[in-house]
């Protein structure tokens, strides 16, 4: 017997700024048939996941939000469990970059790096954001584009040319965070040496290695890692520094500085699989190793699933940093990729969601149509593909229930009392097996189904040419039940086949055929004559069109609310006299400043169009910044009696939102109207 393979399996931590898309779970569903196919040999498979919880755009998300970046995160990663256990995604951990494992890690690495002599510092020049306080991220510096003179563009590329280039060439730059134009302000960076010719001597080979890497991925890195021109290496040294305030993990002896997002990511795979073995999990699962003995096994097996977005995190950054730091590096990575629905809108890890995961199990559609049609789709290749309803409605349908499904319930009623009778041996089985788990293991899961159905097709006019209802009228019952018993075994083996991909229904079959959970080493092996299976109960239901075209509606306007959130009841009903008494007006916000001596205070100058100022205080100072409203307009109560306060004449009052219970700290929301509003109008 081969000695047992010991794998560590991960798919890509998702950003956790929003639930997940269809994107997400397609690879999860990837990853997950993978890991069931390698316990179907007795594999021992550790499979982690956690959330990628650091980095700016989480940082402004939170803010935003006016949550803590560690509560923003919280809330997200409670929102997990129902796409996981839903569509049968069986993590054995899920767990956070921002946990005191990941913090140790990346540490380590960076000093084990250091020690190496592959860390640099050298200060540049950035754009900041005075109003804000802050370095600004490339997609947070708006401006127009040096190149066609689009307004509006980001920091790094022009949406309307393509052109690419760096936030110090935009024209009028501005921050989009909080509108002020930025300042180049210098600042020391901190840097991973990839240029160094030990990174590129190792890279060239890791990459290179035997079935390490896709053909078409290794064409497409194979660029990075080849001199240019002038002789130099392409790939050049990887700042891996942010200033504060960011939110993310500490460099060490480096105070205000802290890991870019994507050096402490990665890491987040190994601090899940030590925070798994930490808590016992791993040796709940038969795992007899430590965490470092695990880490540091050369026969453990380490693979990524990925998308072909974060290819050069992956391939070259992520094996670079395992291996200078003097740790084991990945086995292979599999790269898939983007999901299409009805070959329009692409679901990159940024964007769109036109296949709504929770709406598809909310409406009651089983997750095992999906993931046997991803399955079905997947070729092991780094390859886009698409979801097409009608194709999805004709491949569960005709293939799924009608070819497989069907043979179990048309076969068993024609097997008296169950019970199998003495059958021929079925010599397409083995080699079916055989085929498909070879499949399976490189991933290309479309050809497994393919083999699986032309087996079907085999099964179904082998069936279909006996006529077992014939012979049974022509009195040769006995003849029909081993015609059917055959079926009945037949079924059991694609049962086995298809168990990767529909855990669940193979839970049910196996429970109708009373037999033992099936692995690769039973799939084959007949039931056998006098072993009776059970009463057969309906296995899956037909995909129906009104659940496709619920599926794909656009989702309804909200419901007026009758319970309103925060438990804030509503105010006695009113006539629209009382509420024409109410004069509100468009205003633009031409000066805003802080009060002195206050902390809730900001003194805002309004233009309501009456050709004079007026001047109000307002109790928004916690949620904004004096500079974020200058030049905006809002809404105002212009007819409220003017007041007099400690700091000066109030002369009416902003509208703004907020909770009705302060302890819920939610924030305040002043109003502001879609464009084409111009100060002076009435608001209505
Ligand atoms: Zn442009």
């Amino acid at each position: 017997m081969p000695a047992q393979r010991k794998l560590f399996v991960t798919t890509a931590l998702p950003y956790a700024n929003g639930n997940f898309h269809i994107g997400h779970i397609m690879e999860y569903i990837q990853a997950d048939i993978w890991v069931r196919h390698q316990r179907m040999q007795g594999s021992q498979v550790h499979f982690v996941c956690a959330d990628d919880a650091h980095g700016a755009p989480i940082m402004i998300a939170a803010e935003k939000a006016g949550k803590s970046p560690q509560q923003f995160v919280a809330d997200i990663a409670a929102g997990r469990k129902p796409y996981l256990d839903g569509f049968h995604i069986a993590f054995d951990n899920w767990h956070s970059t921002d946990a005191p494992e990941n913090h140790e890690l990346a540490q380590q690495i960076y000093r084990d790096l250091n020690a190496n002599g592959l860390i640099s510092s050298k200060v540049i020049e950035q754009f900041f954001d005075p109003a804000k306080n802050m370095f600004l991220p490339d997609r947070f510096i708006k401006g127009e584009c040096p190149n066609c003179h689009s307004k509006d563009q980001y920091g790094d590329n022009c949406e309307v040319c393509s052109k690419v280039y760096s936030p110090t060439d935009l024209i009028n730059p501005y921050s989009a965070l909080s509108g002020a134009t930025p300042v180049l302000k210098s600042s020391e960076h901190f840097f991973f040496k990839l240029s160094d010719p030990r990174c590129m001597a190792f890279l060239k080979e890791w990459t290179r290695g035997e079935g390490r890497l896709q053909t078409e991925v290794l064409n497409k890195i194979s660029e990075w890692l080849e001199p240019g021109e002038d002789g130099k290496a392409v790939l050049g040294d990887w700042d891996i520094s942010r200033d504060a305030p960011y939110f993310g993990i500490e460099i060490p002896d480096a105070p205000g500085k802290y890991f870019y997002v994507w050096l402490d990511a990665p890491v987040g795979y190994l601090a899940s699989l030590k925070n798994y073995f930490d808590k016992g999990g791993a040796q709940t699962a038969g795992e007899s190793m430590s965490y470092d003995q695990f880490a540091a096994d050369p026969d453990v097996e380490q693979y990524h699933f990925i998308g072909k977005d974060i290819i050069t995190f992956h391939t070259l950054f992520w094996p670079a940093m395992l291996h200078f730091s003097g740790r084991k590096v990945p086995d292979k990575v599999f790269v898939h990729g983007f999901l299409t629905v009805n070959n329009g809108e692409k679901m990159s890890k940024s964007r769109g969601t036109g296949l709504d995961p929770l709406k598809y199990l909310s409406l009651g559609m089983n997750p095992e149509w999906l993931r046997y049609y991803l399955a079905a789709k997947l070729s092991g290749r780094n390859e886009d593909i698409d979801f097409n309803p009608d194709d999805f409605m004709a491949r569960v349908n005709s293939d799924l229930v009608g070819k497989y499904i069907n043979i179990a319930s048309r076969a068993v009623k024609f097997v008296p009392g169950g019970k199998l009778a003495a059958t021929h041996a079925e010599p397409g089985a083995q080699a079916l097996v055989e085929n498909v788990r070879a499949l399976y293991e490189a991933r290309d899961y479309g050809r497994a189904l393919r083999e699986i159905m032309a087996y079907a097709d085999k099964v179904n006019l082998r069936f279909d040419t006996a006529a077992p209802w014939k012979l049974v009228k022509e009195g040769k019952a006995a003849e029909a039940a081993a015609v059917c018993s055959m079926c009945l075994e037949s079924f059991k083996v694609m049962t086995a086949c298809l168990k990767p991909v529909m855990p669940a229904l193979a839970a049910q079959a196996e429970a109708f055929l009373q037999c033992a959970p099936l692995d690769w080493s039973t799939a084959a092996a007949p039931m056998g004559e006098g072993h009776a299976v059970g009463v057969y109960k309906h296995l899956m239901q037909r995909v129906e069109e009104k659940q496709l075209d619920a599926l794909f509606e656009p989702p309804a306007p909200a419901a007026p609310q009758q319970i309103v959130p925060g438990g804030e009841e509503l105010a006695p009903t009113i006539s629209i006299d009382d509420f024409a008494k109410i004069d509100l007006r468009i205003a633009r916000i031409v000066n805003c400043e802080a009060v002195e001596g206050s902390t809730k205070l900001l003194r805002l100058t309004l233009d309501v169009g009456e050709g004079r100022m007026r001047n109000v205080f307002s109790g928004i100072a916690s949620a904004y910044q004096p500079a974020e409203l200058v030049g905006k307009l809002t809404v105002m109560v212009a007819n409220l009696a003017p007041r007099k306060m400690k700091f000066g004449l109030s002369e009416g009052m902003v509208l703004a939102a907020s909770h009705g219970d302060e302890k819920a700290n939610s924030g305040i929301y002043v109003l502001n109207p879609w464009p084409g509003a111009q100060p002076g109008m009435r608001v209505r």
